[in-house]
């Protein structure tokens, strides 16, 4: 799936550092790829995009990203199949995203060829970094800032677009347990919540630091105006399990759109699951787990695809949620999504892309 052909300046690296690369042993987002992709919009011009070996680069104090915060990313994965061929999984989806997260910091948007065309050029110099093995991957980092040396307050004249690249591992983790968070919040309407910006980030880890102090390993976000409805969990889409029904809230200008969110529910659906996106209450689900409605409560993001909780804190008291067995929808969805994006099952949605 060629997207529209595009010239970019390649230099290699003359040493290579694969040999860092041991498929057993991955820290995530530790050690990067060969190369890396770079692109400067100057006055509004696109220029020709170079892929050069990774490394550092040199920026003016007065860079207005570092100052004012435009600045935004997307996180996606590539995946070998059993050909030891390269697949991106969904791209199209994280490349509408990101141009929409652009218009809300008021940024440029970026071409696609130079999104997509970028990805696949890097993919298929630095391919031997796409480790193969269960749960490993290649976490692709498409991000841009803006990149005006001016102090003044204004929308950047200048960007930049790179892409890096990270090797990703399995990933070990006990299921959390979550705090509904009651006094900050994520997003609030007419905000920024849909966006993929760094400042959500930023503005999430001090509450996050408070609930991590009380024991809990991540949060539950809910509206900004009642706190009684949920939005997302830390960042990830959340996901409930009741009476057999996928309960997910609707997305909004609060709530990030996604794409695990969006292809679970696919999957959900076409399992035969019933689901339903709603505002879905802190009420209703507390309740829920008390009389054993409730059984499965799961964040759904790429880095994890689903991370099912082990209990919800809520003003002081903890509901633990049963364990989740092989035979739990987020299990089951996991698997399924898994098998599609490694190539292992027939892939009947189109969302696979081979570079
Ligand atoms: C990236 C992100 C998600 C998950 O999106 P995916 O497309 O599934 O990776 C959910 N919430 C927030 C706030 C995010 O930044």
């Amino acid at each position: 799936m060629a997207t529209d052909t595009i010239n970019i300046n390649v230099r290699l690296t003359e040493k290579s550092r694969i040999n860092q690369l041991d498929p057993e042993n991955i820290v995530f987002g530790t050690l990067f790829t060969d190369h890396m992709l770079v692109a400067d919009c100057v006055n509004g011009e696109w220029q020709t995009p170079e892929i050069i070996p990774f490394g550092d680069v040199a920026f003016n104090p007065a860079l207005s990203s570092l100052h004012y915060g435009q600045s935004i990313f997307e996180g996606m994965k590539a995946f070998k199949n059993n050909q030891d061929e390269v697949l991106m999984f969904r791209p199209l989806e994280n490349f509408k995203r990101f141009n929409i997260s652009a218009e809300r910091m008021c940024m440029t948007t970026v071409p696609e060829e130079i999104f997509i065309g970028g990805l696949e050029e890097l993919l298929r110099i630095d391919a031997a970094w796409v480790p193969k093995g269960e749960d490993n991957s290649l976490y692709l980092r498409p991000f841009m800032f803006s990149s005006d040396e001016y102090l003044g307050v204004r929308a950047s004249l200048n960007y930049r677009f790179m892409i890096i690249m990270s090797p990703a591992g399995k990933y070990y983790s006990t299921p959390p347990k979550v705090k509904v968070e009651t006094e900050f919040i994520r997003a609030a309407p007419g905000g920024v919540g849909y966006a993929k910006c760094a400042g959500n980030y930023a503005a999430s880890l001090y509450p996050a630091k408070l609930a991590a102090q009380q024991g809990y390993t991540q949060l539950l976000w809910t509206d900004a105006i009642e706190h009684k409805y949920f939005e997302e969990s830390g960042t990830m889409n959340v996901m409930f399990v009741k009476n057999g029904k996928l309960l997910t809230p609707a997305v909004s200008s609060t709530i990030l759109k996604g794409i695990t969110r969006d292809t679970l529910i696919q999957l959900a659906k076409s399992m035969g699951v019933e689901v339903e996106e709603r505002k879905v209450s802190v009420e209703e689900i507390i309740e829920g787990i008390k009389s054993g409605e409730v059984t499965e409560v799961f964040g759904a993001g790429t880095a994890v695809v689903v991370s099912p909780f082990a209990a919800i804190g809520f003003e002081g008291t903890d509901f633990d949620l049963p364990a989740i067995t092989e035979n739990s929808l987020s299990s089951r969805l996991k698997n399924k999504l898994n098998a599609i994006r490694t190539g292992q099952e027939a892939d009947t949605f189109d969302w696979v892309w081979k570079v």
